[in-house]
């Protein structure tokens, strides 16, 4: 069997544009993926009586320059949401970047012998006046196109329908099995990110590292509502409720699928609700919920109602620490379990793609 240069688990963004990097160092690169799309998480869904849209409610981390990156590597336009993200706490609408405040807060006491190093951290971020954040004018499915415009473009050899269960090293390549355990590639280095879901990692003296996922089910109901006269909002992380987690108004999205007096909004649900609660009981607490919070009023009726759940496994970081180390180098990690910062970790690298391109 042909021994691959490179492969890559999943299609997600940033495992596109790793392919990509790699392919432009004149390696040969497969992506592995078990879906039958790409995408991973940055997918949409496409229901009776919904315009084509994400699958659930998306945010953007605040930084300017992977902004920038993130724009040129999928030729995205990105603008400024308006209004832009805030937390609801108590009824009332702060600022989202008080969230990124709390969190610094919380990881300098929490490293604080190692003041320095942690000062240093780019996800360390204060914030005085709010940032903006941005966002692809077209959503997902803005990114999704791209990423699909991306593999034909760079001839990307990208497998579907096509997943590993098991990873076997040797000592000059990493043999992976499918959960049949059929040999199915082989290649001289593995590329895993934070949400590649592998049950066994065999080493090459036979001692095995075994899967440390945490099954994380994304749950999200889009509702199309009429005569919307609430307060505007774009996302918003709620705080307390014990049902929504999240919400987002992705009307800017789809615009010119809805009608003058429609507006498409999408809500994050905790799992445990979702499973105690019937289709209609959750439906009637969602626009209680709207109404309560002055997001729509007395007059607005939903016209259309799904949900979806969309289950993703989350690497352990020392599962990904001990792979890392006990794999020479055979097994690397993209971290990526934040879309921004997963970009950012490799800037330099993919800034060197955007200037290859060009030439
Ligand atoms: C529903 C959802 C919403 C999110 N929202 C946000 C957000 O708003 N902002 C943000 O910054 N981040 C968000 N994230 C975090 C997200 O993890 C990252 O943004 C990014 O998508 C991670 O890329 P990834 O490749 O690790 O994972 P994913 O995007 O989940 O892609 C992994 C892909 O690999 C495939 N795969 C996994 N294991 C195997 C295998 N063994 N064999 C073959 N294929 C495999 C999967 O089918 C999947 O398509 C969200 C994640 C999810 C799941």
């Amino acid at each position: 069997m042909e021994i691959i240069d490179r492969v890559i688990i999943g299609s997600s963004p940033i495992a596109i544009i790793e392919a990509m990097y790699l392919k432009s160092k004149d390696q040969s690169v497969i992506n592995i993926e078990e879906r039958s799309e790409i995408g991973g998480a940055w997918t949409t869904i496409n229901r009776s009586g919904f315009p084509e849209v994400e699958l659930g409610c998306h945010i953007w981390s605040y930084n300017k320059e992977t902004y920038q990156l993130i724009s040129e590597l999928f030729n995205l336009e990105l603008i400024k949401l308006s209004p832009q993200p805030t937390i609801l706490f108590r009824n009332k609408m702060i600022p989202y970047d008080w969230k990124s405040n709390i969190i610094s807060i919380q990881k300098v006491l929490k490293n604080i012998t190692n003041l320095r190093e942690t000062l240093a951290s780019p996800e360390l971020r204060f914030s005085l006046f709010p940032s903006s954040y941005l966002y692809p004018s077209k959503g997902t499915l803005e990114l999704k196109n791209s990423l699909n415009e991306l593999v034909v473009k760079h001839d990307l050899n990208i497998q579907l329908n096509s997943a590993v269960d098991k990873v076997v090293l040797k000592n000059d390549r990493v043999e992976l099995f499918n959960i049949e355990g059929n040999l199915i590639l082989t290649t001289k280095e593995l590329v895993l990110t934070s949400l590649s879901k592998i049950s066994l990692i065999v080493l090459e003296d036979g001692s095995e590292i075994r899967l440390n996922t945490r099954k994380v089910d994304y749950i999200h109901v889009h509702l199309i509502l009429e005569n919307v006269s609430g307060r505007p909002f774009s996302y918003i992380r709620t705080n307390g409720d014990e049902v929504i987690h999240r919400l987002s108004d992705m009307t800017f999205q789809v615009k010119s699928q809805l009608k003058e007096n429609q507006k498409l909004f999408c809500a994050g649900i905790f799992p445990k609700p979702f499973q105690e609660k019937s289709s209609e009981e959750l439906k009637a607490y969602v626009s209680k919920f709207l109404l309560e919070n002055k997001l729509i009023s007395n007059q607005t009726r939903i016209v259309n109602y799904a949900s979806n759940v969309y289950p993703s496994y989350y690497n352990d970081s020392s599962f990904i620490d001990k792979v890392k180390n006990k794999t020479n180098g055979k097994v690397r990690f993209l971290r990526s379990t934040d879309f921004i910062y997963s970009f950012y970790n490799q800037k330099e690298r993919y800034k060197e793609l955007l200037l290859s391109n060009t030439k």
